[in-house]
C-alpha cells in the first residue's frame, strides 16, 4: 500500500552536524541489558531497528572508562580499542540497513558504586545517589572531584569519541541526564562547588561545554556530536535571567552540540508507565527547546500514532521522533507507516517490562513484541516466520494472551488453527484487567492480536466454546494446545516467606471473583503478596467505588516489585490520592468476625483491623484440568489422531503477560522445529588481542 500523504513530513531527511539520517525516525539510546558479552545479539537487535526503517538507531549506555561502572546492571564499555570491535559489529549491521548508528557515551558519577572497577567513583561535591531502592543502594560514596579529576574525565571521554569514531559511529553523545555526572555538575544539590564549575549557571554548565568541545575535537567532523539532557529539574527552577534554568542552560548552549535530545530526569517519569502518563507526556518540560536553537531536537513521549508524531513536527516540539519503547514493540514501527500499513503497528502497552529486564541485568524483553532480543540468539524475525513444514490441524484451546499469540504465530506460517474460548470474547485475563484504572492501554496486547488474526483465512476463533476432554478427542486435532490460564488462591503468608494454607468464608475474595462481577463490601483489606500491578490497582480500583480500603502487604512497600517497572512511586500515589489506607511489613494471619488478625512480618507482633471483605492477591496456579484429563487418555489421544498434546502460558507455569506471548510465540515457532534447534545459539565477548 503507499503511504498517506499526511504522513510525508516523518520522512524527510533531517541534517545532524556532518551527517544526514534518512528520516525522523530516531531509536534513542535506550537500555536493552546487552553488554559487550552479547555482541551478536547486541547488533542483530539493533540492525532490525534499522531494517525496520529507523533512520538512526543508536546504542545503549557505554561508559567511557572505569570510574563509570554500573555492575551488577548490564551496560556496556569503549575503554580501550578491544573494545572498539564489539561495537563495530553493530555500526556495521546498522549501516547495512541504511541507518545511522549513535552511541551514548556515559559517564555514572555519584550514581553508581564502581563495584567491579574499585575505583572510587566521582562526584561534584562528593555526594552520592542514595535511593531507596535496595538494588540501588550502596556503602560506597564517591570522592569530591578535583581539578585533575575533571581533567581526567574530559580526556576519558575524548578518547571513547575517538574510539567511537573508529568503530564507525555517526553520532556520539555526551550524556547529561538523569543523575550521572554532567547532570550532577548542573543541579545544585549534586554541586556544591566555589570553583569555576560551580554556583551561577554558567559555571554549572561549564563541564558540558568541555565535554561537548573535547568530544567534537575528538570526532574531527566526521560524527555530529549529540547532547542528551534532562530538563524537567532544571525547568522547574527560576532563572534571574531567562524563564528558566533549563531555557538558561540551553540558551548558554545553544548551537554547541550538533543535536539536542532531551529528557525528562528520573527513570519513572522519563520512562513513565502508561497506568500513570499518557502519549507525549514530555512536552510540557521541552517544548521550548526549539526556540532556542537553530540545531535539530530529538525527543520522547511513547509515541505510536503517526498523527501524533505529525503533530510533534508542524508544531514545533520536535524534529526527530524519538523511540525507545515503540522501537522495542515494533522494529518496524516507520516501515508500516512508510507502506500505508500503520494499523498494523505493534503499539506499546506502556507497561515497562522492557526497563524492568535492565534492572534484572539480563536482555530485553517485551509484553508486545517476543521476538525483541532473540533475534540473534533464536533467530526470530519480528515480522518473518519459517513455512510450517507439515502444516496439520492444531486446536487452541483458551483466547488469552498465550492462547492469541500462539494461534496468531500458527497461522502466519500456515497452519490451519481452531481457537476455542470459552467465554463470549477473546482475551482471557485482559478482559477484566483492561477495565481497572490506568491499564486501558494494556488493551492493545488483545487488539492488535484478534486485527492480525481477522486478516488470515487459515484461523478461525470459536467463542462460548468451553471444552470438554470429550469434545477435544472429538475433533480430532493433529496438535492440540491448552492455553487455559490460571487461577488465583485463596492463600495466606507464612514468616517462611512461603504460601501457606486456605481461608475459607463467603467474605474472601480472589480478583477472579472480582472479575467474575463480586463485589466486596467495605470495610475492604486488600491483602497483596504478589506484589505487582494487582493489588495495587484493585485497592484503587475498590476504593474509587466508593468503598473503604485498606492495602495490606508483607512487603516493605505497595507493589514492592513495580520499582522494577518504574511504577511504584506513582502507585503510592496513587493509592494515597484515592485514601487508601497501606500497611507494610504486615501479614493477615486470620479473618473471622469482622475483624482481620494481622502480624508484622518479622516481630511477629499481633494487631487487628476491622474487616467486612478481604481479597486475597497472592498465589496462583495454573488452570490445567483439561491438560490433565486429556493426558490421563494416552491412548484415546493416538486414536483421535492426536500427535501432540501441550500446555502453554499461565496453564503451564503462571506468570505476567510477558510470559504467556512469549511462551505461545516460541511454542508456534518450535512446534515442527528438530530438538537439536530448540537450543539457542550463545553468544560470547569477542576475543581480546594477545598482549
Ligand atoms: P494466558 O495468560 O496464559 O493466556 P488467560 O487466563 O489470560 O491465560 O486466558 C485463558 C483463557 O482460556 C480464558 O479466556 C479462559 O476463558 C479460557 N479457557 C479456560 N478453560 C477453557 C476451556 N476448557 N475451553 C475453552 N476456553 C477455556
Ligand atoms: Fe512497551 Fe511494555 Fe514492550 Fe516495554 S515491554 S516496549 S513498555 S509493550
Amino acid at each position: 500500500m503507499a503511504r498517506n500523504p499526511r504522513y510525508d513530513v516523518l520522512f524527510e531527511p533531517v541534517k545532524i552536524g556532518p551527517v544526514t539520517a534518512r528520516n525522523r525516525f530516531y531509536a534513542v539510546p535506550h537500555a536493552a541489558g546487552m553488554t559487550n558479552a552479547m555482541p551478536q545479539m547486541r547488533a542483530t537487535f539493533r540492525a532490525t531497528k534499522a531494517e525496520g526503517g529507523w533512520g538512526v538507531v543508536c546504542s545503549g549506555y557505554v561508559s567511557i572508562d572505569p570510574s563509570a561502572d554500573d555492575s551488577p546492571l548490564p551496560f556496556a564499555t569503549l575503554w580501550d580499542d578491544d573494545d572498539v570491535r564489539s561495537h563495530a559489529l553493530m555500526t556495521e549491521a546498522v549501516h547495512r540497513h541504511g541507518a545511522l548508528a549513535g552511541i551514548e557515551l556515559w559517564h555514572g558519577g555519584g550514581s553508581v558504586m564502581n563495584r567491579t572497577s574499585r575505583t572510587p567513583p566521582l562526584s561534584p561535591s562528593g555526594i552520592s545517589w542514595m535511593a531507596t531502592h535496595v538494588g540501588f543502594m550502596g556503602n560506597q560514596r564517591p570522592k569530591a572531584m578535583e581539578r585533575e579529576d575533571i581533567r581526567a574525565l574530559l580526556d576519558s571521554q575524548r578518547q571513547a569519541a575517538r574510539r567511537a569514531r573508529s568503530a564507525g559511529f555517526d553520532i556520539v553523545y555526551v550524556y547529561a541526564g538523569m543523575g550521572y555526572l554532567p547532570y550532577e555538575f548542573l543541579l545544585p544539590e549534586w554541586n556544591l562547588r566555589t570553583d569555576a564549575y560551580g554556583g551561577s549557571v554558567r559555571n554549572r554548565v561549564r563541564v558540558v561545554r568541555e565535554l561537548l568541545e573535547v568530544t567534537h575535537e575528538a570526532v574531527g567532523g566526521r560524527c555530529a556530536v549529540a547532547l542528551r539532557i534532562s530538563l524537567e529539574e532544571l525547568r522547574a527552577r527560576a532563572s534571574d535571567s531567562a524563564a528558566s534554568e533549563a531555557h538558561e542552560v540551553v540558551g548558554l548552549l545553544a548551537d554547541l552540540p550538533d543535536l539536542w535530545d532531551v529528557k525528562l530526569d528520573s527513570s519513572p517519569t522519563d520512562c513513565a508507565p502508561s497506568r500513570f502518563a499518557p502519549e507525549a507526556s514530555h512536552e510540557a518540560v521541552i517544548d521550548f527547546v526549539k526556540q532556542l536553537t537553530a540545531k535539530p531536537v530529538v525527543g520522547v513521549g511513547r509515541f505510536t500514532s503517526p498523527d501524533t508524531m505529525v503533530s510533534q513536527i508542524r508544531r514545533g516540539v520536535l524534529d526527530l521522533i524519538g523511540a525507545a519503547r515503540p522501537s522495542i514493540a515494533d522494529p518496524f514501527l516507520p516501515r508500516k507507516i512508510d507502506e500505508g500499513c500503520e494499523q498494523d503497528i505493534r503499539e506499546c502497552i506502556g507497561c515497562n517490562i522492557c526497563i524492568s529486564s535492565w534492572h534484572d541485568g539480563v536482555p530485553v524483553r517485551c509484553t508486545q513484541n517476543p521476538t525483541i532480543g532473540e533475534e540473534w540468539r533464536r533467530g526470530w524475525h519480528p515480522e518473518r516466520v519459517p513455512p510450517a513444514k507439515d502444516p496439520a490441524p492444531v486446536l487452541v484451546i483458551g483466547a488469552g494472551p498465550a492462547g492469541l499469540e500462539c494461534a496468531l504465530t500458527l497461522g502466519r506460517r500456515g497452519y490451519e488453527v481452531s481457537l476455542a474460548e470459552a467465554a463470549a470474547e477473546a482475551g482471557g485475563r485482559l478482559r477484566f484487567e483492561t477495565r481497572l484504572p490506568g491499564l486501558a492501554a494494556w488493551g492493545r496486547v488483545l487488539d492488535w492480536r484478534r486485527g492480525q488474526l481477522e486478516r488470515l483465512g487459515n484461523v478461525t476463533l470459536y467463542r462460548g466454546n468451553h471444552l470438554s476432554a470429550e469434545e477435544v478427542l472429538q475433533l480430532c486435532s493433529a496438535h492440540v494446545v491448552i492455553a487455559t490460564g490460571a487461577r488465583w488462591a485463596r492463600m495466606l503468608y507464612s514468616p517462611l516467606e512461603l504460601p501457606v494454607g486456605t481461608l475459607a468464608g463467603a467474605a474472601v475474595y480472589t480478583p477472579d471473583d472480582i472479575a467474575a462481577g463480586a463485589r466486596p463490601s467495605g470495610p475492604i483489606i486488600v491483602y497483596d503478596f504478589d506484589n505487582y500491578y494487582m493489588g495495587s490497582v484493585l485497592a484503587e480500583y475498590l476504593a474509587r467505588s466508593g468503598e473503604q480500603v485498606s492495602y495490606v502487604t508483607p512487603a516493605g512497600h505497595a507493589s514492592a516489585w513495580a520499582i522494577m517497572s518504574n511504577e511504584q512511586p506513582q502507585v503510592h500515589r496513587a493509592l494515597d490520592a484515592c485514601g487508601v489506607r497501606l500497611l507494610t511489613l504486615t501479614r493477615v494471619t486470620g479473618f473471622a468476625d469482622g475483624v482481620a488478625r494481622l502480624a508484622h512480618q518479622f516481630t511477629d507482633a499481633p494487631t487487628a483491623l476491622e474487616c467486612a471483605s478481604l481479597v486475597i492477591v497472592g498465589a496462583r496456579f495454573a488452570r490445567d484440568e483439561l491438560y490433565q484429563a486429556l493426558s490421563s487418555r494416552g491412548e484415546e489421544l493416538q486414536a483421535a489422531g492426536i500427535r501432540t498434546l501441550s500446555r502453554i502460558g499461565d496453564a503451564l507455569a503462571p506468570g505476567a503477560i510477558v510470559h504467556a506471548v512469549y511462551s505461545g510465540h516460541r511454542f508456534a515457532r518450535e512446534l515442527d522445529a528438530a530438538p537439536a534447534t530448540l537450543l539457542c545459539r550463545r553468544d560470547a565477548p569477542l576475543a581480546r588481542q594477545a598482549t
